[in-house]
């Protein structure tokens, strides 16, 4: 199992290999990403990064930096709210994948082994034909349908 110590060592060397400088508070953006179950917004890293000294606007650059150099992937998912989510997760590469939002809580949830099938001759914009397009799955979460 990697240490604490060699934890932060190894997503030292991987912002210095994107090209970014390893600041304290890029380091935690990132092991957070890495960590999380599901996207995370701006919102939410600050306030599960609060009490460690980083400031709101700081956070919010340090998001935009990683996507940049392709550490993390942004998405809206129809509300105007930008998450991000590692592009590794556990070590390896994660796929591109839909998310599932809850219309009643908003809850977000990735979904892993769905496929986007395009027929051949598909009409619709080129963005469908070249897959630059995201897809969303919209509906109730487990707690809301119960509810
Ligand atoms: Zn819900
Ligand atoms: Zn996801």
């Amino acid at each position: 199992m990697a240490t604490e110590h060699g934890d932060m060592q190894a997503l030292r060397e991987e912002l210095h290999q994107a090209g970014l400088r390893a600041t304290a508070s890029r380091i935690a953006v990132l092991r957070l990403l890495r960590r999380a179950a599901s996207p995370v917004s701006h919102a939410e890293v600050t306030e599960q990064l609060q009490g460690e000294g980083f400031d709101r606007a700081t956070l919010y650059r340090n998001l935009f930096d990683l996507n940049k150099v392709g550490l993390a992937r942004r998405a809206d998912l129809g509300d105007h709210v930008w998450r991000f989510e590692a592009m590794q997760q556990g070590g390896h590469e994660r796929e591109e994948h839909p998310h599932f939002v809850c219309n009643q809580c908003g809850h977000v949830e990735c979904i892993d082994g769905v496929e986007l099938v395009i027929p051949r001759g598909a009409k619709g914009p080129r963005a469908i034909r070249k897959k630059a397009v995201e897809i969303q799955l919209k509906g109730l979460c487990d707690r809301c349908a119960a509810a």
